[in-house]
């Protein structure tokens, strides 16, 4: 463990700040752990802040599915919008005066000025500069506005947002402590929006205020944030505020070594707690990506409990080559754990999870009807129990399709169920809305996924089963299925 700092220094505070746009997603797991293990190591506290200022992509469920799914995989944290703290409220949403007035502060120290241009003008000024090959950014059209126009365009009712007024030249270097300076140039920084018509600010305003406000010492985020961090910088410099140390960590990455993604690797935390993953092997597993654990703990066995993180890890370990989110890897050290359990504790975990009283008790509807004897349960049910459901074309293809037609469709399918909201009502109009616009009869449309998520033309209700199976387990079970077939394609070849 590294020495503690014994000094007059102020107490450790970190932060993990999802956005509730979604599915809780490793990343959030990962970079939530890392801080947690942070601050237990030096006495700090680890905070959970809500950013939900971009109400486009707010998802009204996500937020207590973020809870869920951190206290799941066993973080918990010592401030936040379920748990209170000094220096609440931890909502974003809940802070929107606290900002407006921090931009108003800018504003009034010259560091932040109101543009007018509409969105017209921005996206034709954008235009201009892809044709003349240049990075799109802000033209500053509205930095210099006088006195008297910006009171005419206020006069008028126009709409504005607040930009930053960063400077022209010159550059901003700041210390990433995983990686030393870092420096930008200003020229390819973007006069930054910071407060949005609406009124709500963007992630760069809440994201620096809040640090603050906070009292953050330490942003410890992911790699892709280092971009932002010169227009953080220059925000505290703007305030006069002492900035926090920065740490990104390493991007997580699809086996291709792409950023990782939903295309290609489940990321819903959901998804691993309902195929039936230990929440000890993900945590596990989550630790061990960044490296910052020694190599030689138990053993060199890889593996570890969370304790034994506080207890061992150290920053120093941490590797920058992004780790790969190796499926296979953690299914092994799922195993591992499994087979570690004593029986009476492995039957329990059946119980409480795949074979929960709540989940059969809702698949026990869907057959009640179809069944003669109840041996014939196994029959109509496996999909819900099984990992690999992999129909063949004479199952999945409609009698008046071909393959060819049958797996692109296959795809699309995939992209609306993704986006849609998870009742049945929303299903069947997101599908057959999809079937109407490619010309497939709701008959073949829904045969297609039944096949896919089934295995079978005939089973249980659809929808009813797809919502009782599950949003995350039904996204991969499709992904996986447009995935095999793109191989079995490429194998014939
Ligand atoms: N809201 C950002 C996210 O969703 C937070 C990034 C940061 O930690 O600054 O990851």
């Amino acid at each position: 463990m590294p020495e503690l700092d014994s000094s007059s220094a102020p107490t450790i505070r970190v932060r993990v700040a999802p956005s509730p746009t979604g599915d809780p997603h490793v990343g959030t797991a990962y970079i939530g752990l890392i801080n947690y293990v942070y601050a237990r190591q030096r006495g700090g506290k680890f905070v959970l802040r809500i950013e939900d200022t971009d109400r486009a992509r707010f998802v009204a469920t996500s937020e207590q599915m973020i809870f869920d799914a951190l206290h799941w995989c066993g973080l918990t944290w010592d401030e936040g919008p379920d748990v209170g703290g000094p220096y609440g409220p931890y909502r974003q949403s809940e802070r929107t005066e606290i900002y407006r007035e921090h931009a108003d502060l800018l504003m009034a120290n010259g560091s932040a000025y109101r543009c007018f241009c509409t969105a017209d003008e921005l996206e034709a000024a954008r235009k201009q500069q892809i044709a003349a090959k240049l990075p799109p950014r802000y033209s500053g059209t509205c930095r210099n506005l006088s006195a008297e126009q910006i009171e005419e365009n206020l006069a008028a009712g126009k709409p504005f947002v607040i930009r930053m007024k960063v400077p022209l030249e010159g550059s901003t270097t700041f210390k990433d402590e995983l990686r030393g300076d870092i420096t930008f140039e200003h020229t390819n920084v973007d006069d930054q929006v910071l407060l949005k018509s609406d009124g709500f600010p963007t992630y760069h305003l809440a994201n620096v205020v809040d640090d603050h406000l906070m009292r953050i010492t330490d942003v410890i985020r992911a790699e892709e944030w280092i971009s932002s961090t010169p227009k953080h910088v220059l925000l505290y410099q703007a305030f006069g505020w002492p900035a926090p140390r920065f740490w990104h960590m390493p991007l997580l990455r699809n086996q291709d070594k792409s950023k990782i993604s939903k295309r290609k690797n489940p990321v819903s935390l959901v998804y691993y707690r309902q195929a039936g993953f230990l929440p000890e092997a993900v945590l596990n597993f989550l630790g061990l990506l960044g490296g910052g654990m020694p190599n030689d703990i138990n053993g060199g066995t890889e593996k570890f409990t969370l304790a034994e993180m506080e207890q061992h890890f150290d920053v120093k370990n941490i590797r920058l080559g992004g780790p790969v989110f190796d499926l296979t890897k953690l299914k092994w050290l799922n195993g591992e754990y499994i087979r570690a359990l004593a029986p009476a504790d492995f039957y329990a975990v059946l119980r409480s999870t795949v074979l929960s009283d709540a989940y059969l008790s809702e698949i026990a509807p869907l057959i009640q009807t179809r069944v003669e004897t109840l041996g014939q349960f196994g029959d109509l049910t496996n999909f819900f129990f099984a990992d690999n459901i992999l129909p063949t074309p004479e199952v999945f293809v409609p009698k008046k399709r071909t393959l060819e037609e049958t797996l692109p469709f296959a795809a699309d399918q995939l992209a609306v169920l993704e986006a849609t909201d998870w009742t049945v009502e929303a299903l069947e109009a997101a599908l057959k809305k999809l079937g109407e616009e490619k010309l497939w009869s709701v008959k073949e449309n829904f045969m297609l996924l039944r096949a896919i998520v089934t295995g079978s033309t005939m089973s249980t209700p659809l929808l009813e089963s797809l919502i009782v199976f599950g949003k995350a387990r039904t996204l991969d079970r499709v992904r996986r299925f447009g995935e095999t077939q793109k191989k079995l394609a490429s194998q014939k070849k």
